[in-house]
């Protein structure tokens, strides 16, 4: 087993934190508690892009950077450091621009593929539903036929980006048992949107669509008619891995204000680091990193060997997002009272962690994915 990086990777990542500290942290820091504004999310966008980040996914034959899993990985990982509102960003911008470059006609990629890759355009996935989230199946938005067009009816609920979303990739209930992913632009579509106020992640836009009789034609459809379903569910692994990564760089963040912290506060006479039980939470906060961080890199590195790891996202998934809980609780512990005020930032990995269990795959959702790899049956329904 290779536990090292190539010398590849060191490289991108070194130059990566570089600019990160330089051009993005200062430009991201005004947005820790209220979302990145649409001029802000294009700024920052732009600059992530040129790195990969947002557009690493992206084959570069489509106009994308073309990096592998791993890379593309550790560079979403850094960022999550210092902003996880903005890698929630760039990836769900991202989803949208690979479900284009995957199934858009050769009309669809020209209009949208470099405006989203260049940060110009903004994308979000829209499947989630007030009535169903974990059960997708069950979602009620509908397209009913009216001659030539289709008029959309529903509402989708928690999606990301919504509110700075020119492009939506929705998918409606087309018929009894079927479904079909359409692509809503702004410009053209009237559908009205409203941010959720919630609990962390306050930087990254969380919102409902609703679709009041959206008129769209067979040119907005994405993919092939009845495939919506089956296609969106593709990407799972990837963005199980995603939410990890930004999972480990939450927790990385809360770990080194936690050490920092304890180097600086005395108490007994002495700094709190040097007390036994305060380097136990500090051992048990980096003893859950590593082992996530371990999972992690070894679901990325099976997806750029090929092939399905459902298992092994699942697990790297359920494990990290469930650990980054009792890192930035702990991290509060080893503040004292100054882990619950504000203005020191320790309590914000805490509420930003809480909602990391949720998105792509609860935590029991996962763990019903592992149990049906491992012992051969769904146990979903
Ligand atoms: C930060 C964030 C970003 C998101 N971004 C998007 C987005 O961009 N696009 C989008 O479409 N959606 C998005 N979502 C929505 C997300 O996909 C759903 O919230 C998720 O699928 C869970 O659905 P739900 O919230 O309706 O919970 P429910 O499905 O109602 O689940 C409620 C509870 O029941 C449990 N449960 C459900 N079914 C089972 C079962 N069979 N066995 C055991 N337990 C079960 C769940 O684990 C959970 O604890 C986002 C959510 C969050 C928090």
């Amino acid at each position: 087993m290779d536990f090292d990086f190539t010398e590849e990777q060191t490289l991108a990542l070194e130059s990566w934190n570089r600019l990160l500290e330089r051009d993005v942290a200062p430009k991201v820091a005004p947005f820790r508690d209220t979302f990145i504004d649409k001029a802000a999310a294009r700024e920052l966008l732009a600059i992530t892009g040129e790195y990969g980040v947002g557009t690493g996914w992206v084959p570069e034959e489509d106009g994308g950077i073309g990096l592998d899993f791993v890379t593309s990985g550790l560079l979403y990982e850094a960022l999550a450091r210092v902003s996880p509102d903005l890698a929630g960003l760039a990836f769900v911008n991202e989803g949208a621009a690979l479900k284009i470059q995957r199934l858009g006609t050769p009309e669809q990629k020209e209009k949208y593929l470099p405006g989203l890759l260049a940060g110009e355009l903004i994308g979000c996935s829209a499947i989630s539903e007030p009535g169903a989230g974990s059960d997708v199946p069950s979602m009620s938005a509908r397209a009913e036929k009216d001659g030539d067009v289709y008029r959309l009816y529903g509402e989708k609920q928690w999606i990301s980006n919504a509110s700075l979303a020119d492009l939506v990739v929705t998918v409606v209930r087309t018929g009894e048992k079927e479904f079909s992913m359409f692509l809503l632009d702004r410009e053209k579509h009237a559908f009205s949107v409203r941010e959720v106020d919630k609990l962390g992640l306050n930087g990254w836009s969380l919102g409902q669509i609703f679709l009041d009789g959206v008129t769209v034609t067979d040119a907005d459809r994405l993919g092939p008619a009845g495939e919506g379903l089956r296609e969106s569910m593709k990407g799972f692994e990837r963005s199980r891995c995603f939410i990890s990564l930004v999972a480990l760089g939450i927790s990385r963040a809360a770990i080194d204000d936690a050490i920092a912290y304890a180097a600086e506060r005395k108490a007994f006479g002495k700094p709190i680091a040097g007390h036994q039980l305060v380097q136990d939470m500090v051992a048990e906060m980096a003893t859950l990193h590593d082992a996530s961080q371990l999972l992690v890199y070894r679901a990325l590195s099976l997806l750029d060997k090929g092939g399905k790891h459902n298992c092994e996202a699942a697990i790297a998934k359920s494990f990290t997002t469930e650990s980054v809980q009792r890192i930035t609780s702990l991290a509060i512990q080893v503040y004292g009272a100054a882990g619950i005020a504000r203005e020191n930032g320790v309590e914000r990995h805490f509420r930003n962690a809480r909602m990391l269990t949720i998105p792509d795959g609860t935590t029991q959702i996962n763990r019903l994915v592992i149990g049906r790899e491992l012992l051969g049956v769904n146990a979903f329904r």
